[in-house]
C-alpha cells in the first residue's frame, strides 16, 4: 500500500516540483495551498506524513503545526517542516513546536525521496508498524 503524503505549500512551483518527485516515487500526494486547507485535509485523510511550508499566506507554519498537534485525529501524524535556506531560525522553532525534522528548500530532487523515506521509516519504527 502506498504511503500518502500531504504537501502544504503556497508556492506553485515548489508544490509542483515536490509533488512530481513524490508521485514518481510511488507516493499518493495530497496538496493544500493554505494552512487552513492543510489542516482540513489532514483531518479528513490522515496522511502518513505532512510536509509543511513554514511560510504560508494565511497561517504561520508554527500555528498550523500547533493546530495539527492539538487535534486528536492529527496529533500523531508526523510533520516535517519545509524551510528556506535563508530562514535558519525557522528550523529550531519548528523542532521546538514538535516537527519530526526539516527539509530545506529549494528541494534537492536527487535526495528528496530518500529524506522523506527516512522520516516515514523513523515514525513507523516508533509506532511499531514496521518490523525491524
Ligand atoms: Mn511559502
Amino acid at each position: 500500500m502506498s504511503h500518502t503524503i500531504l504537501l502544504i505549500e503556497d508556492n506553485r512551483l515548489n508544490m509542483e516540483l515536490a509533488s512530481d518527485v513524490l508521485q514518481a516515487g510511488g507516493y499518493t500526494v495530497l496538496e493544500a495551498m493554505t494552512g487552513d486547507e492543510g489542516i482540513r485535509v489532514a483531518a479528513e485523510r490522515l496522511p502518513d506524513l505532512v510536509l509543511l511550508d513554514m511560510r504560508l499566506p494565511d497561517l504561520d507554519g508554527l500555528e498550523v503545526l500547533r493546530r495539527l498537534r492539538s487535534e486528536l485525529r492529527t496529533a500523531h501524524v508526523p510533520v516535517v517542516a519545509l524551510t528556506a535556506h535563508a530562514m535558519k531560525g525557522d528550523e529550531a522553532a519548528a523542532r521546538r513546536a514538535g516537527c519530526a525534522g526539516y527539509i530545506t528548500k529549494p528541494i534537492n530532487t536527487r535526495t528528496f525521496l530518500a529524506e522523506v523515506g527516512q522520516y516515514l521509516t523513523r515514525e513507523e519504527r516508533k509506532s511499531g508498524h514496521l518490523q525491524p
